[in-house]
């Protein structure tokens, strides 16, 4: 993880409208986009999930869009997910691929109803294509309404996902909570610039705290969603998963498209499920500065072709 200090500042400065114009708008930014994200539209979603799928992994996949503050917007993020589930259906797709849902682009910041109303119309697409629903999880104002609307789903739809967030200092006992049987549950460091108040912002102290949210998450009865490029981390959830003798049907591993691919396709080849999180869609801004205050070396490499370009 970049130093926290720098990694906030570059997540504040994302928020400012003269930033995000900038970056929508240099030629520079469709190469860095490309890497990370399928494509625009639902076709290079459903394309890019056939190769990885061939390849003989797993795949999320996450309409882009977040925020949403029109009721219009957020029927239209839904009719999207429910238009994907039934392309992955007709492609035989569907066994493999789920799909990841932002309650924030369905409406959250509108009514918290209207949200989990949209995500339930997708939980019956998804049942329809049997397959799953993975609720992401935002920045630490949205984490009592997110566990809520899975608690809520999970009476309909007992397979949707949760997400905890590592470097919160809640997770742990959220983990506590999460652990029954058939439970899965998505365990990330975290994405969002978080106060100390509610969050470890040292990177030592996140890492600690993911190596005790695996633990709880491996030592019970739900299935682990270990989401993680941190070779520590990875080994920490081996030696667990060995420990605690888990079969590679009960938990699985998940990394992002274009982070690690070598790595994914070596967990793989040991016989681990990997699930790789494919975004898709044109608002990919907000995702894209995430991933760049992650990773110093993308960061460098992207101001110099901003610098450089006119
Ligand atoms: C499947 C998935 C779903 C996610 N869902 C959410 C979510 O719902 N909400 C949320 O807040 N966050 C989510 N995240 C993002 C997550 O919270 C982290 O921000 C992100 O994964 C980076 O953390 P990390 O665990 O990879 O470790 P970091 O601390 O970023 O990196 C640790 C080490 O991993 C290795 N590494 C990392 N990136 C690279 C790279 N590009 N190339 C080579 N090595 C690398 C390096 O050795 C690095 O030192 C998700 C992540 C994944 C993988």
């Amino acid at each position: 993880m970049l130093r926290s200090g720098l990694r906030a500042a570059l997540l504040h400065a994302s928020r400012r409208g003269s930033v995000r114009y900038a970056v929508e708008h240099a030629p520079v930014s469709r190469g860095v986009v490309k890497r990370f994200v399928a494509g625009d539209v639902v076709g290079d979603a459903v394309r890019v999930s056939s190769e990885l799928v061939a390849s003989g992994l797993a795949v999320s996949l996450d309409h882009l869009g977040e925020d949403t503050t029109e009721p219009e917007h957020a029927e239209a993020a839904a009719a999207a997910y429910v238009t994907l589930l039934g392309l992955l259906k007709e492609a035989g797709l569907s066994t493999r691929v789920e799909v990841s849902v932002k309650l924030s682009a369905v409406g959250l910041a509108l009514d918290r109803s209207l949200a989990t109303d949209l995500v339930r119309r997708i939980c019956v697409a998804a049942a329809d294509a049997a397959t799953t629903v993975t609720l992401d999880m935002e920045d630490h104002t949205t984490t009592d309404a997110t566990l809520e609307a899975v608690r809520e789903l999970r009476t309909d739809f007992p397979w949707v996902g949760a997400v905890v967030q590592a470097y919160l200092r809640r997770t742990e006992a959220d983990c506590r909570d999460l652990v029954v049987a058939g439970s899965r549950v998505r365990l990330c460091k975290g994405a969002y610039d978080e106060p100390d108040s509610v969050a470890f912002t040292r990177s030592n102290d996140v890492d600690d705290s993911y190596k005790r949210c695996i633990a709880v998450l491996m030592a019970g009865e739900g299935y682990p969603m270990i989401a993680t490029h941190d070779p520590a981390m990875i080994k920490e959830a081996e030696r667990l998963i060995a420990e605690c003798k888990r079969t590679p049907d009960s938990y699985e591993f998940q990394m992002l498209y274009g982070v690690r691919p070598e790595e994914q396709l070596r967990l793989s080849n040991q016989g681990s499920t990997v699930r790789v999180y494919v975004p898709y869609g044109s608002d990919w801004y907000g995702y894209l500065m995430r991933r760049l205050a992650e990773r110093p070396a993308n960061m460098r490499f992207f101001l110099r072709s901003l610098a450089t370009r006119k």
